[in-house]
């Protein structure tokens, strides 16, 4: 690993955040065996810099992805373990690069000595996320999905299955949501993990201006500038359900913060709804 980072002292940065918020998903109990992945958009910390990668195995793809032609991608493995990304980088993630016409790519580091690594199998996902961003001009490079407990609870709550109803519910639990996320989370109905279904119910989402999506009684997925800023917006989240939950628990319906006060937030903080 680190004759990569003499190579490319830029990407340690990346490396280190990565394995961060990997940790920090083992430890709040969102990645449980093998659940959750994340991928991240390296092209802009590789440009200038004469990387020497040290393996090229080349894979087709089931789509063409041409505006991503030429991108290189961080993509943590199919089947692999976030509390074991969160030791070891190279043995759990890869870099990879996009083919040219988009086609394909090239796993060009890590994977560890597996022959059989593959990227994630939500990649399609991830990489019709990142080209959604592209063609925004966004600055958000990070596509994350975890399995925050308490969300995927409030979403087995048929009052909670529409993004009016659990946006007001949780913008209630705290100030600090509505200023975090303040146009609210998305809702994908449930689809087949992995589906053209679901990443076609994501980029919807997406679309109605979304940057956190809550995929019904499976998960969560955030997009943001780094790893960090995905992961602070699905901790926010899940600080609000757990509010609500441990009111209801204790048989209380709290009716929140009310619409005024929340206008009165989104005039202090300018906030964009
Ligand atoms: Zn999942």
């Amino acid at each position: 690993m680190s004759e990569l980072y003499l190579s490319c002292p830029p990407l340690a940065d990346y490396v280190e955040e990565i394995s961060e918020v990997a940790g920090y998903l083992w430890q709040k109990g969102w990645a449980e065996c093998n659940g959750g992945n994340l991928s991240v958009d390296i092209s802009h910390i590789l440009e200038g810099h004469e990387c020497r990668f040290e393996k090229e195995e080349h894979r087709g793809l089931d789509h063409t992805y041409s505006p991503l032609g030429g991108h290189y991608f961080l993509v943590t493995g199919s089947g692999y373990r976030f509390r074991d990304l969160a030791r070891n980088v190279k043995d759990n993630a890869c870099i990879l690069r996009v083919d040219n016409d988009g086609s394909g790519y090239t796993i060009v580091w890590g994977g560890g000595n597996s022959p059989n690594f593959r990227p994630t199998s939500e990649f399609a996902s991830h990489l019709s996320i990142h080209k959604l961003l592209l063609d925004r001009g966004s600055d958000e490079r990070v596509v994350l999905h975890t399995h925050p407990t308490e969300l995927i609870a409030l979403t087995h709550f048929p009052e909670y299955k529409s993004e009016s109803a659990i946006n007001r519910a949780l913008w209630g639990m705290l100030p600090e949501v509505k200023v975090i996320i303040p146009c609210g989370v998305g809702i994908v109905p449930y689809a087949l993990p992995g589906s053209q279904k679901l990443a076609e119910g994501t980029i919807d989402a997406f679309n109605r201006g979304h940057s956190v999506i809550l995929w019904e009684m499976h998960g969560c997925l955030a997009t943001g500038k780094d790893a960090i800023e995905a992961f602070d917006q699905i901790d926010t989240l899940n600080k609000a359900a757990e509010i609500l939950l441990l009111c209801r628990a204790a048989g209380q319906h709290p009716s929140g913060i009310s619409e005024v006060q929340l206008k009165e937030l989104v005039k202090a903080f300018n906030l964009k709804e």
